[in-house]
């Protein structure tokens, strides 16, 4: 029997572990140790940030989609996803009533569409940061060129998340086709930091072929990376993939993997994401109190919201309204925690 207590308190000061050491961490903590773990980080989240809990309003583009990732619910085999994409002035009108309801980041995610091309980003992120000069941007439009990374960080862009998806290339491999490439991937991530960008980088917890050997290297990869945001959430089948019949990650492993993440990078902005909200009771709570820090409320517009399913069954409340609004704030407020009006940026 290993010492997991011993592992968690020098997880807490010296922000490092091996990966031998994660792995016996992540498969032998007991259900107290586990309590230990999320108060540790809770309280290393709070020395720094206090109670505050960043909202960031999501704008989910379009679900028209180049890649055919194998886990992905607007992969471009999908004959059943019923395609959108939202016109500029669809999108500013969200950043309106975001900005209304206090949204102070607005997340524009999307599917690799060619139509969102550095000609359509430049004006609307100028648009928006003329507009409202006191928000943030986030991008969320998966690989692109370094130049157009540099276009769109020069048109006002501040932040980019760009999941990783596994820090592991043969794991990477057998979760997508042979044109997309997990070198690729890791080189738009340095690249979008050479631009100056908050990176987001973030996996699935419990993808397929996913071991617990994976799991320590994503910690080892953050570890290394020191991303500024980093998403991660439980995988969830959908029924029109090629996963379809794979098990769902699980919402206690995605909590624990929060905990050490907060405790290897404080300041790290932590999400507690829609998939963990999906897969499990108040998923989004626990993923707070195991250490996130920030919760993405869906401000697309109503008749889209559906048709972003990127797996079964996948949550899409949102804060559109004042009222969906107070509700998430009550929510919040029932854990401790305040909704911030702020930009909500990394504290360095
Ligand atoms: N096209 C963008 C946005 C992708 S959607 C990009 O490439 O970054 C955002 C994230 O949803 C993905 O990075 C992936 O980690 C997650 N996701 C996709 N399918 C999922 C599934 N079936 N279960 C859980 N998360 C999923």
């Amino acid at each position: 029997m290993h010492n997991i207590t011993e592992l968690i308190y020098r997880l807490a000061a010296e922000h490092t572990l091996s990966a031998e050491e994660y792995r016996i961490l992540l498969t032998e903590i007991s259900h107290a140790e586990t309590e230990l773990l999320a108060r540790l980080a809770r309280e290393t989240k709070e020395a720094i940030y206090g109670n505050a809990v960043f909202i960031r309003g999501l704008i989910e583009i379009g679900n028209i989609c180049k890649n055919d990732c194998y886990y992905c619910g607007i992969r471009k085999s999908n004959k059943n996803c019923d395609r959108y994409r939202l016109s500029a002035e669809d999108i500013l009108a969200c950043c309106a009533e975001g900005y209304d309801l206090g949204f102070r980041t607005f997340v524009m995610q999307g599917g690799e569409d060619g139509s969102f091309s550095d000609a359509f980003l430049v004006p609307l992120i100028e648009t928006v940061k003329k507009n409202w000069p006191d928000c943030a941007v986030t991008l969320s439009l998966g690989e692109r060129s370094p130049e157009s990374y540099r276009a769109l960080r020069h048109a006002g862009a501040d932040r980019y998340l760009l999941r990783h998806e596994t820090a592991t290339k043969s794991h990477y491999e057998q979760l997508h086709p042979a044109n997309l490439l997990w070198q690729n991937r890791m080189d738009c991530l340095h690249s979008l930091r050479d631009c100056g960008y908050q990176v987001g980088a973030g996996f699935m917890v419990g993808s397929p072929f996913q071991t617990t050997e994976m799991l320590a290297d994503e910690l080892k990869f953050i570890e290394a990376f020191k991303p500024d945001m980093c998403g991660i959430g439980p995988f969830i089948p959908h029924k029109d993939t090629p996963f379809r019949d794979y098990p769902a990650g699980s919402a206690e492993m995605t909590c624990l993997l929060l905990s050490c993440i907060r405790l290897i990078h404080p300041p790290i902005l932590l999400p507690a994401t829609t998939a963990l909200g999906t897969l499990s009771e108040n998923g989004r709570e626990k993923g707070i109190l195991a250490g996130a820090n920030v919760v993405m409320p869906n401000l697309s517009p109503a008749s889209v919201r559906k048709k972003y399913m990127l797996y079964d069954n996948k949550l899409s409340d949102g804060a559109e309204s004042a009222q969906a609004k107070a509700s998430l704030e009550a929510r919040l407020a029932a854990i401790g925690c305040t909704a911030v009006v702020a930009r909500g940026d990394i504290q360095k």
